[in-house]
């Protein structure tokens, strides 16, 4: 299998993209490091895994605290002896609102998570693969990574700073065997946009976003999971800092 005997961490594991890349993960043969603040989503895509044939432990992290990440890093080393692959994908999406009526708690908020929390995986998880001499970093940024969106500005933001870090990084890393690249999604299904798709569907409600799906419909999580494992293969060799849209043609 493709990622046979490979050790792969995957941050905010419990739900979205970073659920069906574990399973995905683990489906093509490596073992998964499920990290998530949640303890309860977190066990449940273990369990997941492990119903599948997989395998693999959960670490309970808040990604924005350096004694959570160092924790979870050094478990998985201490565990497997090596990370391969490091999915960097925990995030927080923005309330919309307008501008001037973003509170300063929740810019905060989004950049701890979203900016904080993507420079403390790779800073830790870094020291790790620098001293292996190899490894496979996906960060997940957004569309909103590469373009404005409307009423979202802040998250924005955090998302232009994750694709910055991702080719800082991948520039600084590229002699040393590390391959850092960033996925850009656009809309991805969840229980709430998959009934608004229904909708959509039926000729009903058409939010204002949805027009701009260009293909009529949110990705699931698991198109998603498709590019993180391809990224994280040796298919990949020749990618680094790369800025990768899997988005349905959303920014057309
Ligand atoms: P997506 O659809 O982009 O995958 P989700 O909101 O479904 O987004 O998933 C994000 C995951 O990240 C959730 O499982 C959430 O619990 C996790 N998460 C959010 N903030 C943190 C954090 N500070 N530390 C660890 N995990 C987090």
């Amino acid at each position: 299998m493709e990622l046979s005997n490979k050790i792969a961490v995957i941050t905010g594991a419990g739900s979205g993209i970073g659920r069906a890349s574990s399973l995905k993960l683990a489906s093509d043969g490596a073992t998964v490091v499920v990290v998530d603040f949640n303890k309860e989503t977190g066990e449940e895509t273990l369990k997941l895994v492990k119903e599948q044939g997989g395998e693999g432990i959960f670490i309970q992290a808040d990604v924005s605290k350096t004694e959570d990440v160092q924790n979870y890093v050094n478990k998985a080393v201490e565990t497997y002896g090596r990370i391969d692959i490091f999915f960097n994908n925990a995030g927080v999406i923005q309330k919309f609102a307008p501008f001037t009526e973003v509170e300063e708690s929740e810019f905060d908020r989004i950049m701890s998570v979203n900016v904080k929390g993507i420079f403390l995986g790779m800073k830790y998880v870094l020291k790790v693969m620098e001293a292996q001499g190899f490894g496979s970093v996906i960060n997940t940024a957004s569309t909103a990574g590469v373009r404005a969106e409307h009423s979202v500005a802040v998250y924005s933001a955090s998302k232009h700073a994750v694709v910055a870090l991702t080719k800082g990084a991948a520039l600084e890393y590229a002699k040393k065997g590390i391959r850092i690249n960033a996925l850009c999604p656009g809309g991805v299904e969840t229980a709430l946009t998959a009934s608004v798709t229904e909708q959509f569907e039926k000729g009903g409600y058409i939010p204002e976003e949805l027009p701009n799906m260009r293909m009529g419909r949110y990705a699931a999580p698991k198109e998603l999971a498709e590019m993180v494992a391809y990224l994280a293969s040796e298919k990949a060799s020749y990618m680094t800092g790369s800025i990768v849209l899997v988005d349905g043609g959303l920014t057309l």
